[in-house]
């Protein structure tokens, strides 16, 4: 079989995971227990989840021109990941997520640095690339404009995208009408696609509906097909989307049909929740028999 080839493009961070018994008050400086770096990004994760499963995986966006930049651009080279299309952007940060864990809440600030570079003349630099692309894989942490112009780009050159909606944000119809397949769990699902007058969601014939422990949902007709996962011993849910939106994307690019590769992602998603980390718990495809 023909190597699948996938083309994401989106979001690249650092996270900053600081953890520490309580939450400091306001103005107040308390001592945490433990910091760590850890890759991350929606964008990123879904690449390497892709690349880990044996796609060939081109990751368009930025990084920024400091230490975690460099640090990131060698976690793709080192996860399989082509980074020919990934620039490092001068004069702001690496996307960044600052995460403070404790016993009972956790905070979360996410810069968006670089990733707020992504724009569409940046895309546009990188169509052939786009154009060789069994399909193109979106999600909502890089500005709006140029998730619209992927969308008109795609559609012109004939290369079908997966829109994963996460974090939720609206489009108007005519461009949710460009998706191939788009990817919400079924928070986003109830944001963003209210039922009809006719009992189904907008765009059904295009949704893939995750849904935590019980697997993932979509339409045959106007009959709804849920496609249940293993009951697994839960380690760490953490990129669980991600891993689902990847493996569905190398299924779909191996041009197995809905079903299959639903079941497919399910499975690649249900081995990363058994592991701690977003990235490392993603399997390897020999993992995956
Ligand atoms: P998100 O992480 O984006 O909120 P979900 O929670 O719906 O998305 O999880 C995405 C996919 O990960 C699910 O469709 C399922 O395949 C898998 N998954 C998530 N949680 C579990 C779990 N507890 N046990 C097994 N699989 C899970």
């Amino acid at each position: 079989m023909k190597t699948p080839r996938i083309t994401v493009i989106g979001s690249i961070n650092m996270d900053l995971v600081t953890v520490a018994e309580n939450m400091p008050e306001q103005g107040e400086t308390i001592s945490g227990d433990s910091f760590k770096t850890l890759p991350g990004g929606k964008g990123a994760n879904q690449a390497v989840a892709a690349a880990r499963l044996g796609a060939e995986v081109h990751m368009i966006g930025k990084v920024g021109d400091d230490p975690f930049g460099d640090s990131l651009l060698n976690n793709f080279e080192a996860q399989g990941v082509e980074t020919e299309a990934v620039d490092t952007e001068s004069d702001v940060s690496s996307g960044l997520a600052n995460i403070i864990v404790s016993d009972h809440d956790n905070r979360i600030i996410i810069i968006a640095g670089a990733n707020g570079e992504v724009t569409p003349d940046y895309v546009d630099g990188f169509k052939e690339q786009i154009e060789e692309s069994d399909y193109v894989l979106i999600q909502f942490e890089i500005p709006k404009p140029t998730i619209e112009h992927i969308l008109d780009l795609c559609g012109t050159l004939g290369v079908p995208v997966i829109i994963n909606p996460a974090p939720a944000m609206q489009l108007d119809d005519a461009y949710w009408e460009k998706a191939a397949y788009i990817t919400p769990n079924d928070n986003e699902a109830e944001k963003l696609f209210a039922y009809d007058t006719d009992g189904l969601p907008k765009f059904h014939d295009r949704l893939v509906i995750t849904n935590g422990a019980k697997g993932a949902s979509f339409f045959k007709g106007d009959r709804m097909i849920t496609v249940p996962t293993e009951k697994v011993e839960v380690t760490d849910t953490t990129g669980a989307g991600d891993t689902f939106n990847g493996a569905l994307a190398v299924a779909l690019a191996e041009g197995r049909p809905l079903e299959e590769a639903v079941a497919f992602a399910n499975r690649a998603a249900s081995l990363s929740v058994q592991k701690l980390g977003a990235q490392s718990g993603m399997p390897k495809r020999g993992e995956m028999e």
